[in-house]
């Protein structure tokens, strides 16, 4: 059956090798660690590939892959590498460069409101204060800084070319002898002194979407002074479980009856295009959400290493309220600002469906199939965030979860996984 089966396929599948363990998180998802070879027989989109291992089959992520045969394999890798640069800078600050993102940045009133409002409720500490602004775009912080306290200098730093014009806004507005704007990346640019604060507004979608945060702990621990603050002080990824119907209706229940037709054969396509990867700008309405939420994943801003990036873990365990169909898991992130002041108030930015939307919206992740769930069941489980180990900026999101009924007497626990590439 087997050699029948490997008939239907190209004659000579693609030998590849993995450049790191990968767990697969749907049943048709293989799993693998890092050396294994697999055979390639088809490359159905750019992301995901459909290979074999020890005569298995299933879908893979294409960049966990290296080409080549065993012997090929220290070539291959100095060839792939030079293909592309894995932080992708020239694209990344390419966008930093145009004011497009910008715009979206300072129009997001919460989120720029909770850095004026960190400033200015410190305004007293700052005084004579040295600050580094990493990543200043425009200059906003840095200006903050400038005008509503008194600090001796704030060396706003900025690698995208968006800093031309930073040195412009800063004349602009008078604050040319306490401003220094760095033109460069974070992790080159010397300065004279180590300094008291260092703020960056870094957070990405899913807060680490990007890895903007592994140049802010470089930077720290080249650059804060003993004893200095970090802004954001700390930082926590929050999960719920939710109900999506508008989504699930929109791009699945769609194929049931469309002009009295049956499409459901097209359904597999489309949990596959629409499914797969998670759904970012996701605005969910606090009623679609079927428990409270809960932190699954907490950042210590001075304690975080870069290499803990690679793979963080957390736990959740949500006590359904309201029966419901459960489509997928939304997550959002919250950020707070400790105080300068022994007994201040910290300042925190909500992301979350209880607070004023930002830019970030939310990111919602769907299962393959809704399940019903009942008030009174449980949903526990685990969350993995994997950081590509090719394209940095890059990260897997895995949920492993359970539900536990409460209104059957047998026992009745459903269970599931599933990883989501975001972006590969
Ligand atoms: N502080 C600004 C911009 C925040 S967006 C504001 O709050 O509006 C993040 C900025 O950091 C972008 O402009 C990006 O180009 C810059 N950046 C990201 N990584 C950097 C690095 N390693 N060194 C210098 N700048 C960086």
């Amino acid at each position: 059956m087997q050699a029948e089966k490997e008939d239907e396929d190209d004659a000579s599948p693609e030998e590849c090798y993995a450049r790191s363990d990968f767990t697969g998180g749907a049943s048709d998802q293989l799993s693998f660690s890092s050396g294994d070879k697999l055979l390639v027989h088809a490359k159905p989109s750019t992301d995901w590939w459909w290979a074999e291992l020890r005569g298995v089959r299933g879908y893979v992520p294409a960049s966990y892959l290296r080409p080549g045969a065993a012997g090929e394999e220290e070539e291959e890798e100095e060839e792939d590498s030079s293909l592309e640069d894995p932080w992708q800078d020239e694209e990344y600050f390419g966008s930093y460069g145009m004011l497009r993102l910008h715009l979206e940045m300072l129009s997001d009133k919460s989120r720029t409101e909770a850095y004026r409002q960190v400033v200015l409720s410190n305004s007293a500490s700052l005084r004579n204060k040295v600050v580094m602004d990493l990543g200043c775009g425009t200059g906003i912080i840095s200006l903050f800084c400038a005008q509503l306290a008194q600090p001796s200098v704030v060396y706003a730093v900025e690698a995208s070319s968006m800093v031309e014009y930073t040195r412009q806004l800063v004349k602009q507005n008078a604050c040319e002898e306490v401003i220094t704007v760095l033109q460069g990346r974070a992790e080159e640019i010397e300065l004279p002194e180590q300094v008291d604060v260092l703020v960056s507004e870094w957070m990405g979608n899913c807060l680490l979407f990007e890895f903007m945060v592994e140049s802010v702990l470089l930077a720290r621990d080249r650059w804060l002074r003993e004893g200095g603050m970090m802004w954001p002080s700390s930082a926590a990824l929050a999960l719920v479980p939710c109900q999506a119907d508008s989504y699930y209706a929109e791009k699945m229940a769609f194929w049931e009856r469309p002009y009295g037709l049956d499409f459901t054969p097209l359904q597999s396509l489309a949990q596959q295009e629409f499914f797969t990867k998670p759904k970012f700008s996701y605005l969910i309405e606090p009623s679609d959400c079927l428990s409270p939420p809960c932190d699954v994943i907490y950042l210590d801003m001075y304690t975080l290493q870069v290499k803990d990036l690679e793979e963080i873990q957390g736990q959740f365990h949500f006590c359904v309220e309201k029966s419901g169909v459960f489509h997928g898991f939304t997550a959002w992130f919250t950020v707070h600002f400790e105080s300068l002041e022994t007994g201040g108030a910290a300042v925190e930015l909500n992301t979350g469906p209880n607070s004023e939307p930002t830019h970030w919206k939310q990111t919602l992740f769907m299962l393959d199939r809704p399940v019903s769930v009942y008030a009174g069941d449980s949903i526990s489980g685990t969350i993995v965030l994997r950081r590509n180990p090719v394209w940095r900026r890059h990260m897997t999101v895995t949920l492993h979860w359970s539900i536990n009924s409460s209104t059957e007497e047998t026992d009745n626990c459903q269970v599931g996984t599933k990883s989501f590439p975001m972006w590969r």
